[in-house]
């Protein structure tokens, strides 16, 4: 038989893919602050840091509540997206330009993130599991606005710095 046969097997292989993804963010993140600039893309990338970490817990939760153990399974595409992040991020000179393409390497990650919440979500309701659909609920509500906070912090100030030829260059530092 099928390791997935039913609709509660996916909603668990999915949730250890969403779990997976969770965990590489929370090393990934503090990289992509590390290498920007404009301190609004810096604190909302710090801000959205610590959401992730709570993500990783409601997964925990979400498994607990499932009777599923917390188990983690490779999600090829999220994983493919981290490390096209980390590559845009490393082809511009730290500045300006650097924070628009890490905006935009961060962007699909969430977006990635707000189709996976939306699916397991409905996966949930369909099953009647409303705690774990209470948790996912949480989860996709941060990242929806995570990635309304990037729109505005590149439309507000990295591209026109971008445009205006403006390179906003933060010392690194050893924080
Ligand atoms: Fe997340
Ligand atoms: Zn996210």
């Amino acid at each position: 038989m099928a390791a997935v046969d039913s609709l509660d097997t996916l909603l668990i292989s999915e949730l250890r893919q969403l779990y997976d993804t969770e965990q590489r963010l929370t090393k990934a993140i503090p990289k992509l602050v590390e290498a920007s600039s404009n301190s609004d893309l810096v604190n909302a990338l710090s801000k959205h840091l610590n959401e992730t970490r709570q993500h990783v817990a409601r997964l925990e939760e979400a498994f607990g509540v499932l009777e599923a153990e917390a188990e983690a399974k490779t999600c090829v595409s999220s994983k493919g997206l981290i490390s096209d992040a980390d590559d845009r991020a490393g082809e511009c000179e730290r500045g300006s330009l650097r924070d628009a393409a890490i905006i935009g390497a961060t962007q699909c990650i969430e977006h990635y993130e707000i189709a996976a919440y939306g699916t397991v979500i409905a996966h949930a309701r369909l099953l009647g599991r409303n705690p774990v659909v209470r948790l996912l609920e949480a989860t996709l509500s941060e990242e929806k606005a995570a990635s309304q906070a990037l729109t505005d912090i590149a439309e507000r100030v990295v591209n026109p710095n971008v445009r205006a030829g403006v390179s906003e260059v933060r010392p690194r530092t050893t924080a």
